[in-house]
């Protein structure tokens, strides 16, 4: 495949519409910067890639995503350090996981370099969008989605490609109540649960929405065939904290492999934990959360991090957390916002600066 290197055309907007946001008070996920980066896929090419003020789609109702999901998307975050330069973090493992979206859901992968190039000089241009608050972040969302005008269930011959910038303030920061749903699945190892594709969201929309219903916030999600292990949550994978190691369920075909929870494993090994990612039944869970073998439970993703659990809810079980005493956690939380800030030492290499 040849690549059109270097060739972003930049059409600035003619006056930036920053003033008009209130960086104290962010509604996660609907504020956006100035620009939007796009690029379009035909003839078997990326081109006509360009930065220009965010506007409207226009799109034919035959729209192949819109009716078949051919849609992949990506989330990471942009900070800044004290001086105001940009900081990236792990921006390559989130191109890397697009393009394994990419392929399982038979679209093309939009080349590493190409990403960057576009992530820098859009990040760049918006830099001034990088919230400072404590917590806060620059949320960046890479999307691509067919384009071709046909009703017909087949691969796209073209594709859009966008990557969107949107100041976000603190996210999921209180703990949260988790429902182990044994009627609802997420994935099947040999679906698509390993990609970030539309569908597996829509798919969780109504488990959710009764899982809300029941007092709680969010599934617990177990596998597709026993209903028996433990898999993820909503947009997180999931740890857990037994008297003498810690534990993720290992990558089975159906979980989202989350970059946070690599980088959570990383961190804890290298601070002396036994950490191990192996199967873990609901039923362990369930019983060492009642006999105090397990400690604390947390979620990992790019949004919030770290997320805690007060509560797990399986058939009529219920047990509890004292969200006061998590410790791992939290500690993994400020560890990771304290390298993507610059002020810790990036041992493992995962900040790019974008001077
Ligand atoms: C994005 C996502 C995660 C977390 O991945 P990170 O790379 O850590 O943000 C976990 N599970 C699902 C289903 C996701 O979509």
């Amino acid at each position: 495949m040849s690549v059109d290197v270097s060739n972003i055309k930049i059409s600035p907007v003619s006056k930036s519409k920053i003033d008009t946001v209130d960086f104290d008070q962010i509604p996660f996920g609907r504020v956006f910067t100035d620009h939007i980066f796009q690029a379009q896929y035909k003839n078997g090419q990326w081109g006509d890639m360009e930065i220009s003020p965010l506007e409207h789609f226009s799109l034919h109702p035959s729209n192949l995503a819109l009716h078949y999901g051919q849609s992949i998307f990506e989330g990471m975050k942009a900070s800044a350090d004290k001086n105001g330069t940009p900081l990236l973090f792990r921006p390559e493992e989130h191109a890397r996981r697009l393009n394994r979206s990419a392929r399982r859901m038979c679209m093309p992968e939009f080349p590493e370099e190409l990403f960057m190039e576009a992530l820098t000089e859009l990040v760049t241009l918006d830099r001034n969008w990088i919230p400072d608050r404590p917590g806060s972040a620059l949320y960046i969302r890479p999307l691509m989605f067919a384009t071709d005008e046909f009703l017909g269930v087949a691969p796209s011959e073209t594709y859009t490609f966008v990557i969107m910038l949107l100041p976000v303030g603190p996210y999921y920061s209180k703990p949260v109540k988790l429902w182990a749903d044994t009627e609802f699945v997420r994935a099947v190892a040999g679906g698509t649960g390993e990609a970030k594709t539309a569908g597996n969201y829509a798919a969780s929309l109504l488990p959710s929405k009764m899982a809300k219903d029941r007092g709680c916030d969010q599934v617990l999600w177990l596998d597709g065939k026993e209903r028996k292990y433990v898999q993820e949550v909503g947009t997180m994978n999931i740890f857990f904290v037994f008297e003498d190691h810690i534990a993720t369920p290992e990558l089975d075909g159906a979980i989202l492999a989350g970059v946070t929870r690599n980088a959570f494993l990383t961190l804890l090994r290298a601070k002396g934990y036994d950490v191990q990612t192996r199967k873990i039944t609901i039923n362990e869970v369930m019983e060492k959360g009642q006999n105090g073998q397990l400690k604390e439970v947390f979620g990992s993703g790019t949004a919030a991090v770290a997320t805690i659990v007060e509560e797990v809810r399986y058939k009529d079980e219920v047990i509890k957390f004292d969200p006061e005493a998590a410790e791992v956690g939290p500690m993994l939380k400020q560890t990771i916002e304290d390298i993507r800030h610059g002020r810790q030492e990036d041992l493992h290499d995962w900040v790019m600066r974008v001077e």
